[in-house]
């Protein structure tokens, strides 16, 4: 009947559409009761949709109607308007009824089937745990919480002047090859290290005693191999105070190791050169792997290096406004990814990034 319709109207002359009123809603009573019977019969949502496409689509027929309307004189157009009407908003509340239906039949027939038995054990959430740096960062911190340390937090952009400059590298300084970094501006580096804590921390203390912090934070520098990562984390210590000596640095060393890797491991401490301490030291722990009769592990020296220290040089006291004639103290930093590898057993750093499953859930 669409067919004859549309014949109909295309056929149309302004003005005619009375006279042909009564056969276009004969017409149209026809195509609705042939709808109407498709509707009742429906028996899912799919079939539902070509009905909606068939009158309502694009170029469904009431939508191509419509566009007769544009033909049509000022006083025919209020009659078409009013034939159609009537034929769209039955057709479409039967419609809209039907699929309402449908869809509460479909959702009884998916409960149904998806009825659960509440007897069986049920399979619960996978829960992650604490990334192994996480894990190693939150022991360092503790262990020195113990003995009266606090903890503080640094900017990972930093001043050129407190990255560098406040820890004794001035700008041509030798030091700063070695520590490479990403520029934000001539200014504004990633920083290189947690050390500039360290000036950050006295500025803020000062005159205050004692200073007594560690920093524990990500750090970068242009390195990318197996045992280095462009972005790593660090913890810095921190102790001024008065009559602060290098026994008392080798003491809270020791200690530290001994809490990290057990007490029967014993430290070394090497002469070394950091700009921002006097003297420095390299600090090495006994291979655990081997007892020290050398292996692999330890490149067959019994020694494993984890981190370098010293006391803090006068002129980066003298820098923060304390008197290096009355006040001494010392420093330290250490990798954090360093200290998981060994703990761990770990070979490649970039293993400690990779958010692989299989490689965190040992830990
Ligand atoms: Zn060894």
């Amino acid at each position: 009947m669409i067919k004859e319709i549309n014949t109909l109207l295309e056929e149309l002359q302004p003005d005619t559409l009375k006279e042909k009123a009564k056969q276009l809603e004969d017409m149209l009573e026809t195509e609705k009761l042939e709808a109407l019977k498709l509707i009742e019969e429906l028996s899912n949502i799919e079939e539902s949709k070509e009905i909606q496409n068939k009158y309502f689509g694009k170029k469904g027929f009431v939508t191509k109607i419509m566009k007769y309307m544009g033909k049509m004189s000022n006083e025919d157009k209020p009659l078409l308007g009013k034939i159609i009407h009537d034929f769209k908003v039955e057709i479409e509340n039967n419609l809209k009824n039907k699929v309402g239906h449908l869809e509460s039949l479909a959702i009884n027939e998916k409960l149904l089937a998806e009825k659960i038995d509440i007897t069986l054990p049920g399979k619960g959430g996978k829960i992650g745990h604490k990334h192994p740096l996480t894990l190693v960062e939150e022991e360092i911190k503790e262990i020195f919480r113990r003995i009266g340390f606090t903890v503080a937090e640094g900017y990972e952009i930093e001043e050129d002047y407190f990255n560098f400059e406040r820890l004794n590298i001035p700008k041509e300084h030798p030091a700063r090859e070695m520590q490479d970094t990403f520029y934000l501006s001539e200014d504004i580096v990633l920083r290189t290290h947690t050390s500039p804590v360290q000036a950050r921390i006295m500025d803020k203390m000062h005159p205050q005693l004692p200073v007594k912090i560690v920093a524990p934070g990500k750090v970068f520098r242009r390195d990318d191999d197996s045992t280095h990562s462009p972005m790593f984390h660090q913890i810095e210590g921190l102790l001024v105070d008065k009559n602060i000596t290098f026994s008392d640095l080798k003491g809270i060393l020791l200690y530290l190791v001994q809490a990290i890797f057990g007490k029967d491991r014993k430290i070394r401490l090497r002469p070394s050169y950091f700009p921002f301490t006097e003297p420095s030291a390299e600090v090495d722990v006994s291979c655990g792997n081997c007892n020290q009769e050398g292996c692999r592990m330890c490149s067959y020296t019994g020694w494993l290096e984890i981190l370098g220290s010293g006391m803090v040089h006068p002129r980066v006291l003298e820098m923060a406004g304390y008197d290096p004639e009355e006040v001494t103290g010392f420093a330290f930093g250490l990798g954090i990814e360093r200290i998981a590898m060994l703990k761990y057993g770990i070979d490649d750093i970039r293993l400690l990034y990779e958010n692989d499953q299989r490689f965190l859930e040992q830990f």
